[in-house]
Parts: structure tokens; sequence; C-alpha cells
């Protein structure tokens, strides 16, 4: 930039300081800006346009346009030039406005005299809260400086915005993080939770935008970059691990790049103080992430992200521990969070908000076994929630309130106290059986995957655990985990379980489910990749060690194996085989044998329902993995929220399919249960039960409102419903069992 225009900028940013620091109200503060960036800049026109909500920006200050039209004007997001801007986050620098493409006449404002026209977005850390404007009337193009200028000027507005500068009496913007909002997300665990925000990574607060000597913060940042070089470098010394080493060279790349710097130091020498240049940098460079294809490129930009949090911790002197005080009923707020971390926090959080995530990620399998209701997807909660603040969390909707107000939160805590007093009815009937009004018994056991769960096998009335994902304790560390300590584990779960029965599954890795300490392998289709027992059979040594391990944990009580996502007779026999090696080896040296061992696998994919008679002979017994089969019957990934949920369990098809597996394991007398997500619903759970199946393994929280509707129903009537809805020729049975189950609701 010309010195000249350093000078100029600086001035205007001063000038705009000492606005700030007047007793004016909040829109009088506007209108002063307005009118200070219009004379600086030479300009007849200047105005600001702000987000009204999410699509509708309204006209909320103004130098040279009608007074009038001051919070009359509005448009929606991509509507005229202004509404371009804000859409596309980027500058509309033109001399002739009224011939620019997408230009809308907007009479009230009397600005179809003005040719020229720049527009600059008003963005803080990727988030747009409007555009910034000013018009001439002669036809000129403006220079890369004065658009270089209104950048930093507009990133000031932003800034102060952020810190409540413009509210007050007649107020032109209302303050962020003061009003209340919903957000809406995907259901990562069910459950109802209300409490106060508790930011996994606190959001660092830059209260000093601009700076009078330019050396001065140049040598601050400089010195900034020193000592976050030194702890990248640090970082690189502390890991051996060649793939973090990668991650680590890229990032100190970053962290030594020129280009960032000099950048910087530019923004610096145009008036702003060191925080703010960074945090303009990783502004700018978070409205490139939302844009960019390449997921190589998105990784450097977040690195870069994540940097520039460094930076701006390093500078302000606010670590990543602001000294805040967890609140007695946290509920986390994260962008996203690893399931090590989680686990950390365990069962002192009420609930837990994600910006990112999804419903298979590991965070989401964590706050499901811990039962802590968990919204992923929250739009941008971050960014929006601050340390302390009020917050209710509805894990039935996918609905978050910040800041509720009264209305709002009255029937919040209404939805809470309904809840509780079905919990209630649910802990009156937990020592009876899920006997049906037919006196058929539904044999109800929980899934499970840390130790944490076990205590839910006496509070939740569960028979046994039809499910115990030993996967949780692989993706929790950093290396694979020893023999002696999985065997430790194991034992401890079977002494919490006391003679319950626990049905353990060997590794179901691949898919979703990376360890961080193997070599990822890139596939086109990891759901139908290399996973599971597809790996427990290619490298055996570490299915090899899990069953030592639960032969030993065992130490001569029963032990109940299961083997997941087998696909055809075959593999279940090479596993067997690993099984009875495994059997006959920890014989020889010495070990104490189960006194009773049972191997069985899962079903889920649709071939195994085919496997010849053999197979359904030899099994123990099999368990429906739901959650798979399903994706694989319909051809429709788990983990997309766009067809996740378009086709219904209650399918008919799908539903004769389980039948056909339910008749296959009686002709042979095989044990079957259902172990997916869908038994812990009761409508389904009800409709399962009346195609046959005796068995079902749910969330612990599923088995009070599951034997609650079975112990009302009766299963011939059921039945009928689902027989009749087929011959209609109905595509799901949903409705039809719905209404059966009003029907019996209503009964005393
Ligand atoms: C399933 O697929 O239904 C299942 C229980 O296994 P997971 O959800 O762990 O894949
Ligand atoms: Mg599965």
């Amino acid at each position: 930039m010309a010195d000249g225009m350093e000078t100029e900028s600086r001035k205007l940013l001063g000038r705009l300081r000492d606005a700030m620091a007047s007793d004016d109200a909040g829109q009088a503060r506007l209108d002063k800006i307005t009118h200070l960036i219009a004379s600086s800049m030479g300009c007849e026109v200047c105005s600001i346009y702000l987000f009204r909500d999410e699509d509708t920006l309204e006209l909320c200050a103004t130098e040279g346009l009608k007074a009038d039209a001051v919070h009359q004007t509005r448009m929606k997001l991509g509507e005229g030039l202004v509404g371009k801007v804000a859409k596309k986050r980027t500058v509309v620098n033109t001399p002739d406005a009224p011939h620019a493409p997408g230009f809308r006449f907007m009479p009230e404002t009397g600005e179809e005299i003005y040719s020229s026209f720049l527009g600059v977005p008003i963005q803080r850390l990727g988030a747009t809260l409007g555009v910034l404007v000013v018009q001439s009337r002669t036809a000129r193009e403006f220079s890369a400086d004065e658009t270089y200028a209104l950048e930093v000027v507009a990133m000031v507005l932003a800034e102060m915005a952020e810190l409540g500068a413009f509210v007050g009496e007649g107020a032109a913007m209302s303050a962020r993080h003061q009003h209340s909002m919903l957000l809406r997300g995907t259901v990562g665990q069910e459950g109802v939770a209300e409490g106060h925000v508790w930011l996994h990574e606190p959001r660092v607060v830059v209260s000093n935008v601009i700076a009078d000597d330019p050396e001065r913060e140049c040598e601050r940042l400089g010195e900034a970059v020193d000592q976050l070089r030194v702890g990248v470098d640090e970082m690189l010394t502390m890991t051996t691990d060649k793939e973090q080493q990668q991650v680590l060279e890229a990032y100190r790349m970053f962290a030594t790049s020129k280009g960032w710097m000099r950048r910087m130091e530019e923004d610096i020498r145009s008036g702003l103080s060191a925080e703010a240049a960074v945090e303009k940098q990783q502004s700018m460079a978070r409205a490139r992430l939302g844009q960019v294809p390449d997921a190589y490129l998105r990784d450097r930009l977040s690195d870069l992200d994540d940097l520039s949090n460094r930076l701006l911790r390093i500078l302000t002197g606010q670590g990543s521990d602001t000294g805040a005080e967890m609140p007695a009923d946290p509920i986390l707020v994260a962008r996203n969070i690893g399931p090590g971390e989680l686990l950390e926090y365990g069962r002192s959080l009420r609930g837990i908000v994600l910006e990112g995530g999804s419903v298979g990620s590991h965070a989401a399998v964590v706050a499901r076994a811990l039962a802590i209701p968990l919204i992923v997807n929250a739009g941008r909660i971050t960014e929006e929630a601050l340390n302390g603040d009020h917050i209710m969390v509805d894990g039935e909707q996918g609905v978050v309130h910040l800041r509720p107000d009264d209305n709002v939160a009255s029937a919040f805590r209404d939805k809470i106290a309904m809840l509780a007093a079905a919990q209630e009815r649910y802990s009156s009937i937990r020592d009876k059986p899920a006997e049906t009004r037919c006196g058929t018994v539904i044999g109800l056991h929980m899934n499970a995957g840390l130790m944490a769960d076990l205590p839910s096998l006496v509070s939740s009335g569960a028979e046994g655990v039809g499910l115990f994902r030993t996967e949780l304790q692989f993706l929790v560390r950093n290396q694979m985990p020893k023999r002696t300590e999985l065997a430790a584990l194991y034992a401890r779960v079977l002494d919490a379980a006391q003679e319950k029965r626990v049905v353990f599954r060997t590794l179901d890795i691949g898919s979703d489910k990376v360890l961080p300490y193997m070599k990822p392998n890139e596939e086109p289709n990891p759901a139908l990749g290399w996973r599971a027992i597809r790996v427990g059979l290619d490298k055996p040594g570490v299915m090899r060690m899990q069953l030592q391990a639960l032969i030993r944990a065992a130490n001569g009580r029963p032990l109940t194996v299961m083997f997941p996502f087998v696909a055809q007779f075959e593999e279940y026999r090479a596993a067997r085989a690993e099984m009875d090696k495994t059997l006959a080896r920890e014989a020889r040296l010495g070990h104490v044998l189960p006194s009773k061992i049972e191997v069985g696998a899962m079903l889920e994919t649709p071939s195994l329902a085919f496997a010849p008679r053999q197979f359904f002979e030899q099994v123990e017994f099999l368990s429906i993995g739901g959650n798979d089969l399903k994706q694989f019957f319909f051809a429709a990934d788990r983990e997309n929220e766009r067809v996740r949920k378009r086709y219904d369990s209650l399918n008919i098809s799908f539903l004769t399919f389980l039948e056909r597996i339910v008749e296959r394991c009686r002709e042979t007398n095989t044990q079957l249960s259902f172990c997916g997500e869908d038994a812990g619903r009761p409508v389904e759970a009800l409709c399962f039960a009346a195609i046959g199946l005796r068995t079902l393994s749910m969330r612990p929280a599923s088995i009070g409102p599951v034997k609650s509707l079975l112990r009302r129903c009766d299963l011939g009537e059921v039945r009928e419903v689902i027989d009749r809805a087929r011959e209609d020729g109905e595509m799901s049975v949903r409705g039809a069992v719905m209404d059966y189950v009003r029907t019996v609701h209503q009964s005393p």
C-alpha cells in the first residue's frame, strides 16, 4: 500500500476509535461512523447494511442516502449489489453501478444518482455480519488501496459490533451474544438438558483493535510468532510418530510463511493492532475455507486457523485456560471433540453441542455410552455461545435454545418434567419382565462399550449385555492397547456384570472407525471395504491377542464372543477356528479355560441371511446388526444425512426380510437377537417382537420405554395389523402400528 494511503487509513481508524469512545448510543455511533468514512474517502455516500435475520439485510446507517430509508430499506441475500457482496463474501467495485449486473433500483434511497459503488463484506471469523458501502457521483473505479482501507474499516466495525458498541437506545443492531436464539442440528444422543455453556476452546476476545504505533505492533507480532515457532518445534521433538511429524512439518511451514507475516504487517501499518491483524487474516482464511473444494487445501487452511488461534492466545495472554470456572451444570460447546477428550470430561457434562461431528463419529459413540444428550451440526454455535450462557438442549427434536427467553425456558422445563415423570414410571417396572399382554416374554439386554456403562446393568433392569463394542478401548488411545490391559478391563466388565451374560464383540474397525496408530487405507467405499472380521482374518495378530485377553479375563467363568460383519459361512468358520486354536494354546500355556464358551456372529450383510443351513446349525447364536444391515439392504449410507432416514426401518420389505431370518433361525433352533439402534425404539421393538424376535439389545435408557410399551400390547394383535398393512400394499407398517399403539395407550 502506498505510504500516503497508510497514513490516511491510520487517521481514519484513529477517528473511528474516538467515535467509539464517545457516550453516544448505538445508532448515533453508526451515523457518526458513516459520516467519517464518507468524508475521509472523498465519497458522497457511505452506508452500513447489517443482517436482520439469516437472509435479510437492512440499511442501518447512511451518510448521503435519504435518511428515511434507514431501517426501512431491506434486501434479501444475493439481491442487488449489496446482497451480492454479502452472499459471495466478495468485494464489488464498479464505476457504473446502475448498469452493473445484479443492480436493484431502490427509489426510497435516492441512490440512482450515484455512479461508483464499492461494497465490502463486514465479517468476523468467517461469519458475515453485513456490508459496508461507499458511493460517489463521479464514475470511477476505486483503487486497490481504497478497497483495502475499506476492508480494514469493515473489520474494525465487525470487532466493535462484537463488543456491543452499536447497542443502545434506538439500537442499530441488537448485540450479538445477548439475544436469544434457536439453532437446529442433528440428534446424536437423545435426552434433554438445561445448563450453562462451557466452551471446549474458549474464544479469544480482542478488545484493542486499533493501534497508533505500527512499529511497536510489528514488534509484538514478531515476538509472538517467534514464540509460536518455538512451540511448534517443541511439539515436533515430542513425537516420534511419522504421520504426526508430517502434519507438524506442514504446520511449521505455515508458522514460518513469509506471505502470512507480510499480510499481517501490512494490516498493522494500516492502523490495526497486532491481534486484530491476526484475526483479519484468520477471518479471510475462514471465508475461503468454506469455498475450497479440495480436501488437502482445506486441511491447510484449517492448520492456519489453528495457528492463528495459538497466536491470538499468545498476543492477548488468554491461554486455553482462561481461568473461567466450569459451571456446575456444564453443557459442552465445541467445534468438534475427540473421543479421548470427551471421556476426560466424563459424566460431569449435562449435554454436548457440536458445530461439526456426525451421528456415527466416535464422539457420538462416547456421548451415547455416557448417555449425555448430544446435538451435532449445530450451525455456528461456537461463534454464538459464550462461556456461562444459559442453554437448553433438546435431544428429542435436535434443537438448541441459546439464552432462551422466559417463555421458551418454561415450555422446555415442562418437557423435562414430563420426561422425568415417564422415567419414574419406567423405574417402577424395572424389576418386572417385559411380558406382553399375550404372555410372551421378550429378553431385553443392553449395549455397552465402556466400563462406565456397567452400572446401568442394574439401574436399567437389563438382563445382560447383548453387545459389548470392544473398539472404544482401541479408538481412544494413541497406541495399541496391551493384552494384559485388555484382559484386566474385560475381567472388570465380567466382575461388574456379576453372573449376567456379556456378549463381547471382537474388534470392529475400518469404515469410519480408524485407529489413530494404524495406517489409514484410502478406500473408495470404506463401509464396504476392509473392515471388522475382514481385517481380523487377514491380520490375525490383533484378533488372537484380543481372544487371549478375553479367555484370560473369563478365568474359568462362561465366555460369549461374537464376530462382527460376517458375510459368509467361511468367514465364521475361519474365525471359529482361530478361537479354537487360541483356546488350545491358552490351555498349553496353563491358563484356565472358560467353563462354557459360546461363539456367535453378527448378521449385518444381507448375504448371511441366505447362508447354507449348516451355517445356521453351527453358529451358536446370531445377532442382527440392524444399523449396518439396513444400510446395505436399502443401499443407503448410515453416515449420510441426506439418505440416512430415507427408508423406514418398518418398511414392509425390510420387515419381511427380518422375518425370513427369524424363520431360518427357528428351523435350526439358532438363538437370535437384534442389537442395532432400532431395537431401542419402542414401536420398532414392538414390531420386531411381533414378527418373532425374542431378544433385543439396546441403549440402557431405552429399556424402560420399550418394556413399558411391550407390557401393554398383544403381539397377536400387532401381527394382524402388520399382515393387514402388507396385504393393503402399504410401504411401511408404521402408520398402522402407531394407530394401534394409540389405542393401547388409551386403555386403562
Ligand atoms: C449394527 O451395525 O447394527 C451394530 C450394532 O454395530 P455398529 O453400530 O457398531 O456398527
Ligand atoms: Mg455394525
